[in-house]
């Protein structure tokens, strides 16, 4: 247990203040352990995975944050793996294409852990979490501890119905025979088309809307006139006007402002608003952003 921990050091944003105490569980008993005594104890509880997809506070977490990347362990089957939640995706990808198993190819530029892509239905290139999953193991605010089959899990464009019940501590994803050079020059291409679209140089933290349907958040708030805009030390991407890039010392509460104000702006050029894809862990501006498993539904719109 680490306190007065900083935050930046927990997300690829490179942002937020300090956890008042972190804590990387070493296995799924140790993680229902720690969870079970904070909740005991009415201490708050937050989970990070390798936090590619989330903006954490400038005041910082009060209680426990809990970050999964130390549940790594992995067992491979026949075309299946059962996985704990805080593998790599990237990695889990590679190796799965190594071995010639097609199916997570669209995952190897998505820098999360595998909790993180399952509880966001992580997809690219037109492939996504859901399609590859067989069944997960998921912790309860209870305390149980329950593995549910793909199909009693609901998913849908960067949703899972786990969100805000029940955290994700390990998955079994499937995979159907390829062609091992065929599946690993995809992977290489996809990799490269991300480099050319999108700020990688710069720590971000992915798409930072959603695209809304049959159109895409990005070419919206380019046209809206955004690309290159800056709130403080955050700044529009040159490159991808969905992405927004930490220039050096971006806090927060800038990112927060750059948000709103795209939104409002996109609202009034376009009528269409934005809904965020970034999770958010704190409050702001009067709304609460809920990440934890009390059985509230999770509110990531800001
Ligand atoms: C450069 C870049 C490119 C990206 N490209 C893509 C892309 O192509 N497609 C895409 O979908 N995403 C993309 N992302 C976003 C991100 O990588 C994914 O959403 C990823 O799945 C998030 O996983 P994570 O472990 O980093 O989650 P975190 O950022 O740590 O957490 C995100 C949310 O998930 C929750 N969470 C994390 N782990 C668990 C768990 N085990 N159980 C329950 N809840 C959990 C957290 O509490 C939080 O609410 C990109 C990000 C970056 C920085």
């Amino acid at each position: 247990m680490e306190k007065n921990y900083p935050l930046n050091r927990l997300n690829t944003w490179k942002i937020g203040g300090l956890a008042e105490a972190v804590y990387w569980p070493q296995s799924m008993a140790d993680l229902s352990t720690v969870w079970q005594r904070a909740q005991a104890a009415k201490t708050p509880v937050w989970l990070i995975g390798r936090g590619s997809n989330l903006l954490l506070p400038d005041e910082g977490l009060p209680g426990i944050t809990l970050v999964t990347t130390s549940l790594r362990a992995i067992e491979w089957g026949e075309y299946s793996v059962q996985v704990e939640a805080g593998y790599t995706l990237a990695r889990l990808s590679q190796e799965a294409g190594e071995r010639g198993w097609s199916g997570l190819e669209f995952a190897r530029g998505i820098p999360g852990s595998v909790g993180g892509a399952v509880m966001m239905n992580a997809g690219a290139h037109g492939g996504e979490m859901a399609s590859q999953i067989i069944s997960v193991t998921t912790l309860w605010a209870d305390g149980t501890v329950k593995k549910l089959e793909r199909a009693d899990l609901e998913f849908a464009y960067r949703f899972c119905s786990l969100r805000g019940n029940a955290w994700v501590v390990e998955a079994q994803i499937g995979f159907s025979p390829g062609d091992r050079e065929q599946i690993l020059r995809l992977m290489k291409e996809n990799i490269s088309t991300r480099a050319l679209n999108q700020p990688l140089e710069k720590p971000n933290a992915g798409s930072i809307f959603r695209n809304p349907p049959g159109d895409s958040a990005g070419r919206l708030i380019e046209s809206a006139g955004w690309k290159g805009k800056k709130i403080g030390g955050a700044q529009v991407s040159e490159k991808h006007a969905n992405f927004i890039v930490n220039t050096g010392d971006a806090k927060t509460m800038d990112v927060l402002a750059l948000i709103e104000a795209i939104s409002r702006d996109v609202q009034s050029k376009f009528g269409i608003k934005l809904q965020t894809e970034v999770a958010y862990f704190g409050e702001a501006r009067g709304a609460r952003y809920e990440a934890r498993i009390e059985g509230e539904q999770s509110s990531q719109n800001t």
